[in-house]
């Protein structure tokens, strides 16, 4: 990387872009807004601490958390990406509630259905019962009636 030019960070700092600007790589001199942000926000030193102390495979994550986190409180200066959290949280209660509400509604047709399917088989049952009831009496009239014919 040429260092020709500062990083966004040494340059609203006002100081010599160094070849190993711990900065430089997360703070390009194309987007000075992000920096701004952040600076405003941590304070450059934080910046630098808390990037030191990561190891290089982390910096860039937590260099896009550190700029989320500052653009959520310029946005918000009361809570911060605070605010956007209990936003999130609050939405996936509702929509927590609505899906429980939906099973139970769910649940509640499947009871209903099988219970008109075991009232369909319980009376087919008893119309079974009334035919053999129908075949019995019929038998048994039979011979009364050919008594009564003779
Ligand atoms: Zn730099």
């Amino acid at each position: 990387m040429s260092h020709s030019t500062k990083c966004a960070a040494c340059k609203s700092l006002r100081r010599r872009c160094c070849k190993d600007c711990v900065l430089a790589p997360y703070f390009p001199p194309t987007n000075p807004q992000r920096f701004s942000r952040v600076h405003k926000v941590f304070g450059a030193s934080n910046i630098t601490k808390m990037l030191e102390q990561l190891p290089l495979h982390l910096r860039a994550v937590a260099a896009d958390c550190m700029s989320f986190e500052a653009s959520s409180r310029v946005e918000d200066p009361v809570y911060g990406s605070v605010g956007i959290i209990s936003q999130l949280q609050e939405q996936i209660i509702k929509a927590e509630s609505e899906l429980a509400k939906t099973k139970s509604e769910i649940a509640f047709h499947n009871a209903q259905q099988l219970q008109q399917q075991q009232n369909e088989s319980s009376s087919c049952k008893i119309e079974e019962l009334h035919d053999t009831d129908e075949a019995t009496t019929n038998s048994t009239v039979k011979p009364v009636s050919s008594k009564n014919s003779k």
